[in-house]
């Protein structure tokens, strides 16, 4: 098992496959997008093989794919189906804008893909195209339905709650629980990415949130369990689907952080605000062994933070988007 110096148990992996993205959301890239690494320097799908088998070898049992939009990059399907024969991975689970979800969904389930998470921030077609400065928001629609038609359960769709952008929506997502098998979260924005300048006034809460859902009527909590995460659950009283709320800034949870991340360059990240980075991808160019590539693994957990520094005069933007960390 893998423990960092706070004594956290770390077994989930977020590996960010690509910094390409096929949308252009406004929180998180410029309208022109972003200078993007190199395709050489981009981690093989044999690289993060290895990696994640090393990895796995050693505690890890969980691993999310994210990018930049991990769909766009070409033999994802395949790569799935190879992450999904590591015994040790128990959860394989991907987060994708859902663009491409209707086309790709039932491959994804025949690979080996237990779980999805889409990120959609408005049910309005023109706000969509607003917010992510280009039009789709009936192929993210469609995506999902295709998503519960294979049965990729449980289907979690991530909003990011801003304040005049789509604060108007909360009790409209919160609608869909009722009548779809889906988990809808809400999520604090963060300041992350080069996208338009964050300001914290355009923070919607989560209590503000919860304060919202409960004049909906009955927000009844729900226990968590192991899998979790950092999201506190609720259920509209005879909803089908389920509630998350995620406050990364208000309600910081790096008190239960459980993860590292992967660069789509193959540096492994300790935490989303920070741009301590190790790199592992020089050992497994230069022809290191499967025990270098463990020894970067127990660098990262060594130093790991043990929080974020949002709320404190000491926070710093950090220097990757978000789009080539993984969110
Ligand atoms: N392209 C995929 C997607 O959008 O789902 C995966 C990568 S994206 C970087 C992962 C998540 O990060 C998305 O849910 C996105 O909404 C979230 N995200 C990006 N910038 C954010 C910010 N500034 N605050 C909060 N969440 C953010
Ligand atoms: Fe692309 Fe995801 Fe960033 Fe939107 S949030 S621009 S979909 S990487």
């Amino acid at each position: 098992m893998l423990f960092d110096p706070y004594q956290r148990k770390i077994n989930y992996l977020r590996i960010s496959v690509t910094d390409r993205c096929n949308l252009r959301c406004r929180y998180c890239m410029p309208e022109e997008g972003l200078s993007l690494i190199a395709h050489d320097e981009i981690l093989t799908y044999e690289e993060i093989l290895r990696i994640v088998r090393v990895f796995a070898k050693e505690g890890m049992s969980k691993v999310r794919l994210t990018g930049g939009e991990p769909l766009v990059r070409n033999g994802i399907v395949q790569f799935i189906s190879r992450l999904s024969q590591i015994e040790e991975i128990r959860d394989l689970s991907l987060t994708t804008n859902g663009l491409l979800l209707k086309d790709f969904a039932s491959d994804l389930k025949r690979a080996g893909l237990k779980r999805i998470n889409i990120s959609l921030d408005t049910l309005n077609h023109e706000k969509f195209s607003q917010i992510t400065r280009r039009n789709g928001f009936e192929r993210v629609w469609q995506g999902i339905e295709e998503a519960m038609r294979v049965s990729l359960f449980p289907i979690k769709i991530n909003m990011v709650a801003i304040k005049g952008l789509n604060d108007d929506e909360i009790e409209a997502f919160a609608r869909l629980t009722l009548h779809y098998p889906l988990i809808v979260r809400y999520i604090e924005y963060m300041p992350s990415g080069k996208g338009d300048e964050w300001k914290d006034g355009e923070i919607l809460t989560v209590l503000e949130i919860k304060h919202r859902l409960e004049g909906m009527g009955n927000l009844i909590p729900i226990p968590s369990d192991q899998w979790d995460g950092p999201a506190r659950r609720y259920r509209l009283e005879g909803a089908m689907g389920e509630i998350g709320l995620i406050g990364p800034v208000s309600d910081h949870f790096c008190g239960n952080c459980n993860r590292l991340r992967l660069t789509p360059d193959g540096k492994i990240r300790t935490c989303l605000f920070s741009d301590e980075e190790i790199d592992v991808k020089r050992f497994l160019r230069n022809g290191g062994s499967d025990e270098d590539v463990k020894k970067q693994l127990l660098l990262a957990l060594q130093t790991k933070p043990e929080r974020h520094l949002i709320n404190t005069h000491q926070f710093k933007k950090c220097q990757r988007n978000m789009s080539a960390i993984g969110g």
